[in-house]
């Protein structure tokens, strides 16, 4: 049976942190604010871990101008870009024999929405977003479930992403190995195996494994 690697979207395979600027850039000059909103927008998302309906109404409270949650579901995604290298090593890996999952958790709209614009949904065999599974990085359950769509062993796997307390820990869990991409989140633990500033050195260490 072919071996999986698991990837993480944001701030993984993609600069979700650098599409969210180029949103807030975009949707603050539309509403004819200045530069000090899309600081603010910035300095609030956290990463995209600060959960929307708080952070658009501190926006609101801050600049008196409301942004639609359903709105910015539908309209950043398209906002977001996959370098050429990555595609590359992620077809690589598939053309060595390997099957290739995105788990990601994150709603099904907005994330589907980024997989189908970057192009990642047709470059990977699996694509299995948490709000559609029921269940979220770290559960192990998440990623036994992106090893049967994607018709492949969790069995000398490997999982990669950028967060220590979901994607480290939940390739830990599924008895993965682990590689560790930039250094976003400042948790001390668990350790990955291997830790990396970009995406782009993973693919050899898969392969070579
Ligand atoms: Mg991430």
């Amino acid at each position: 049976m072919p071996r999986l690697a698991c990837f993480d979207l944001d701030n993984t395979l993609i600069d979700r942190d650098g599409a969210f600027l180029a949103w807030a850039r975009w949707w603050v000059g539309r509403a004819g604010l200045g530069a000090d909103a899309v600081d603010w927008l910035v300095a609030h998302d956290n990463g995209g871990f600060t959960p929307r309906p708080q952070l658009f109404a501190g926006f609101r409270e801050r600049f008196g101008v409301a942004v639609s949650v359903d709105e910015y579901d539908r309209e950043h995604p398209s906002f977001t870009w996959v370098d050429q290298p990555v595609l590359d090593g992620l077809a690589s890996l598939r053309t060595a024999g390997w099957r290739v999952a995105v788990v990601t958790n994150g709603g099904v709209v907005q994330q589907s929405r980024k997989l189908e614009h970057t192009g990642i949904a047709e470059a990977v065999d699996y694509c299995c977003i948490s709000e559609a599974a029921g269940v979220r990085k770290p559960d192990a359950r998440i990623f036994a479930i992106a090893a049967e769509g994607a018709g492949a062993t969790l069995v000398d796997g490997w999982m990669v992403g950028d967060h220590p307390s979901y994607d480290i820990a939940g390739g830990i869990n599924a008895n993965l190995s682990t590689i560790r991409i930039g250094h976003r989140h400042d948790a001390p633990t668990p350790i990955a195996d291997h830790d990396l500033n970009s995406v782009q050195g993973v693919f050899p260490i898969i392969l070579a494994s």
